[in-house]
């Protein structure tokens, strides 16, 4: 038992409460009133400053370590999101949510074990060599909440710039309860939209010959990105091109004027993404240039690579080990092709980034994944990742 995990223990009865309390009531993207309101009141009394967000409903809380330093001050960065989704819950929990929302990714454990971080550490105050700043941050399932945090000075929050950021997140399957996942390096694709509009002339189903039908030739380009994922890119470094969404017309007799594709795009290197638009763009252009009509493509750039920094990757794996043991962590072969927005804090500090299975049942292969209706977190989990969170900002202080 390490300080940490002793406190996380005593205070685990409260941080089940207030993770079901927000459970009951999630809001969506980044405007998060009452789950800000709900932080602020867990936060009350101890000894922070907390500048609130202006743009969007995020709280930042800075903890002033006491403990002598001889040197340079470090700081350390913990992050918690706290957005629910559009879904509505099915899991029969006692405490599920009746609104429509949903916390179906796990972020209302994100917040109430960031909250036991923060108490824990304020308890432990006195031993830290340095500051640490909680990122408490909204929107990260969209439209993005760390972009405007960093915007409005999260990372400069405690006067200097975070050496070094932490987050993790709770997953429902994969792993059995308990089991904390990563690895070095790159640890989560980026993730691009892109939205292909073919503009063809629309008539009479009848006579296609005096129309210029977008409809065939938006189903080739559809066809041709999958050849294009296998054929342009290497079987080893893979990219995922997905049409999420494909859109035309109104009648099976009348031919539209425009089809749209709608996709979603994942590279696991820079550079592939650095070429993947413009491949897109070139074959969705050359395919419709060929039928003799235009595509117009729109692609947007989401949220870049999650890296793993080699030497925080280190110590938070060290941390799990020596809190919870070898047996609970495993290090993952190949990069998740899900997205995170934490991965902007990574751009600009060494961060490091890590999973832990919530999922309370043996059957946990099969188990719904986050973002289902029936996604279920056990919070017996939470803990354990305040004290993971605690732990490792007191090592990395100390570290220096
Ligand atoms: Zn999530």
């Amino acid at each position: 038992m390490t300080a940490a995990t002793t406190i996380a223990a005593r205070l685990h009865p409260e941080l089940i409460a207030l993770r079901r309390e927000i459970h009951g009531d999630p809001e969506l993207g980044n405007q998060l009133p009452r789950t800000q309101a709900r932080v602020l009141a867990a936060l009350s009394g101890l000894e922070l400053e907390i500048p609130t967000g202006e743009a969007l409903t995020s709280v930042v809380a800075v903890l002033r370590g006491r403990a002598e330093t001889s040197g340079r001050r470090p700081v350390v960065l913990l992050r918690g999101d706290m957005d629910g989704l559009p879904v509505h819950e099915q899991t029969g929990q006692s405490f599920a949510s009746t609104t429509g929302t949903m916390h179906a990714c796990g972020h209302d454990l994100h917040v109430a074990g960031l909250i036991g971080a923060v108490k824990i550490l304020h308890e432990l105050r006195d031993e830290l060599p340095g500051d640490v700043v909680f990122m408490f941050q909204p929107g990260e399932e969209g439209p993005g909440g760390a972009g405007p945090m960093i915007e409005e000075g999260v990372l400069d929050a405690a006067g200097r710039r975070v050496d070094a950021a932490f987050g993790l997140h709770v997953m429902s399957a994969k792993h059995p309860f308990g089991v904390w996942a990563g690895r070095p390096g790159v640890f989560m694709a980026a993730s691009d939209q892109c939205f292909i509009t073919v503009r063809g002339r629309g008539g009479h189903g009848s006579q296609p010959h005096l129309v210029q039908d977008p409809v065939p030739v938006a189903c080739e380009i559809a066809i041709a990105l999958q050849t294009m994922v296998t054929r342009q890119f290497d079987a080893f470094d893979p990219v995922v091109v997905t049409v999420g969404k494909i859109a035309a017309g109104t009648k099976e007799n009348i031919i539209p004027d425009d089809a749209q594709l709608d996709l979603t795009v994942r590279t696991f290197s820079a550079a592939n993404h650095e070429v993947v638009a413009e491949r897109i763009e070139r074959l969705a252009r050359g395919i419709a240039e060929a039928h003799g009509m235009t595509a117009a493509v729109d692609y947007q750039v989401g949220y870049p690579l999650t890296v793993n920094d080699e030497t925080e990757y280190g110590l938070l794996t060290d941390t799990v080990i020596d809190l919870f043991g070898a047996d609970r962590y495993v290090e993952e072969p190949n990069p998740e092709a899900g997205a995170e927005d934490f991965s902007l804090v990574g751009q600009q500090v060494p961060s490091a980034y890590i999973f832990v299975s919530a999922y309370p049942g043996d059957d946990w292969r099969t188990a719904a994944t986050n973002h289902s209706p029936r996604a279920l977190f056990d919070d017996d989990v939470l803990a354990d990742c305040s004290a993971l969170l605690a732990e490792v900002a007191l090592r990395r202080l100390r570290r220096g």
